[in-house]
């Protein structure tokens, strides 16, 4: 399996490529839609290995506290059903309108939210997919230089989260996320 490693002050942020629904760390995060209900990509994955607890915990996130829908940049968290992870923290990334739209900045508040609410659970380590790069069609490139600024932020300010993995889902998208953070954690 590939993988890559880098050093942010105590935490290593990984690059790995696999299935995001194998990974065992504390946290998995879900490329989610603002329904919560459930939709392709990571999305049907993690709800189809995962099982109907999590469906039913997000259906109950949706009525309780988002009548209307999660908005975009926004994370909940739900346990994880048959996955090896303990939580699966539901966010929604932007969907790419052309690049006028906040898309970016809409991308880092996915990240950000994701990991406050991992650290608030008080958690070490997290998974994260490539956010909008698939049905959203947020150009790779530039979403990996939002993900791993955003990470790169986060982790260097505090302890608690030891490890944080990217997962991707293709060599190329691995390959385009190594290239960034060759750049970005150098
Ligand atoms: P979005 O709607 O936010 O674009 P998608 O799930 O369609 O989310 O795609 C986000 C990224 O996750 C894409 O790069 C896609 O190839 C990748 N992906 C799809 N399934 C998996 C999986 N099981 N594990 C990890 N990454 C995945």
């Amino acid at each position: 399996m590939e993988k890559s490693e880098f050093k942010i002050k105590k935490t290593v942020v990984a690059l790995v490529l696999n299935d995001i629904t194998e990974m065992d760390t504390d946290v998995i995060v879900n490329a989610a839609n603002s329904s919560l209900l459930g939709g392709g990509g990571v999305d049907g994955s993690i709800h189809q290995k995962g099982g109907s607890n999590i469906l039913d915990e997000c259906k109950e996130i949706r009525s309780s506290r988002f009548p209307t829908g999660l908005p975009t940049g926004q994370a909940v968290l739900t346990s994880a059903g048959n996955l090896k992870s303990k939580y699966v923290i539901h966010t929604v990334g932007p969907i790419w309108k052309g690049g006028f739209h906040h898309e970016s900045e809409f991308l880092e508040k996915a990240y950000l939210s994701s990991l406050n609410l991992a650290f608030s659970k008080g958690i070490s380590s997290i998974s994260f997919p490539s956010i909008s790069t698939g049905t959203y069609e947020f150009p790779t490139k530039e979403a990996s230089i939002v993900a791993l600024r955003a990470i790169k932020n986060f982790v260097a300010k505090q302890e608690l989260i030891s490890k944080v993995f990217m997962v991707l889902f293709s060599k190329k998208t691995y390959e385009i996320y190594l290239e960034t953070a060759k750049e970005i954690f150098k």
